[in-house]
C-alpha cells in the first residue's frame, strides 16, 4: 500500500514528522475475545519526546450513533434483493454474500467498540511506551508548538512521494496495553 507523504514539519528547528505511524489497523481485544476498533491520531508524547500514534476516545453518544447504523445496514443487507430477468419475470434474489459477511462484522465491530468503552478505566495513553503523559489533541489540529523548540507545527504534504507501508495488525487489551501483532489480518 502507498499513500501520498502527509507530515508535520517545526517552522522553528525544521524538524520532520510523518503520519505513517497511522497506517495499518489497531484494535482492542475484550476479555470474552471479540475485537473493538482502536481509534488513534498523532499527538505529542513528553515521555517518546516526539510525535506518535496516541489513543483518541469517542464518546459514547456517538459509539452509540455508530452501533445503531451499523445494525440498520446490517439488517438491510438481510433482505432479499428483487430483480428480474430480461425485464420480463420478477424474482426474489439471495441478500448479496459480500456484502452481508462485511456489514455484520463492521455491526459485531461497532458491538464490541460500545462494550469497550464501558470496560476502560484508564485516560488515554500512548501507544509506543503506554505514557499518560500526553498532549490530549491531535497535532494536526492547529496551533500545534514543538513542545522542545516552542515554533509553530504545521502539516504538509508532498504529492510527489508517495510512501510504501507494510499494513499491520496491532492488537491492544482494553486499558490500551500492547499485546501482539496479528499474524494474519482477518
Ligand atoms: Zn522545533
Ligand atoms: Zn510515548
Amino acid at each position: 500500500m502507498s499513500i501520498p507523504h502527509v507530515y508535520l514539519k517545526c517552522d522553528l528547528c525544521e524538524e520532520e514528522w510523518s503520519q505513517g505511524a497511522l497506517v495499518g489497523r489497531c484494535s482492542y481485544e475484550l476479555p470474552d475475545g471479540r475485537l473493538a476498533d482502536l481509534d488513534r491520531m498523532l499527538s505529542w508524547c513528553n515521555s517518546c519526546q516526539t510525535y506518535v500514534p496516541v489513543e483518541k476516545f469517542q464518546t459514547r453518544e456517538k459509539l452509540d450513533r455508530k452501533l445503531a447504523s451499523a445494525l440498520k445496514n446490517f439488517k438491510e443487507a438481510q433482505i432479499p434483493v428483487e430483480s428480474r430477468i430480461l425485464g420480463l419475470f420478477k424474482t426474489m434474489k439471495n441478500p448479496d454474500p459480500d456484502r452481508l459477511k462485511y456489514s455484520q462484522r463492521n455491526f459485531e465491530e461497532a458491538q464490541a467498540t460500545r462494550d469497550w468503552i464501558d470496560l476502560r478505566k484508564s485516560p488515554p495513553r500512548c501507544l509506543c511506551c503506554g505514557s499518560q503523559d500526553i498532549s490530549p489533541k491531535s497535532a494536526f489540529k492547529s496551533p500545534e508548538y514543538h513542545h522542545n523548540c516552542g515554533g509553530m507545527v504545521t502539516s504538509r504534504e508532498n504529492e510527489n512521494l508517495r510512501i510504501a507501508y507494510v499494513l499491520q495488525h496491532k492488537i491492544y487489551d482494553t486499558e490500551g496495553n500492547f499485546l501482539r501483532i496479528e499474524k494474519k489480518d482477518s
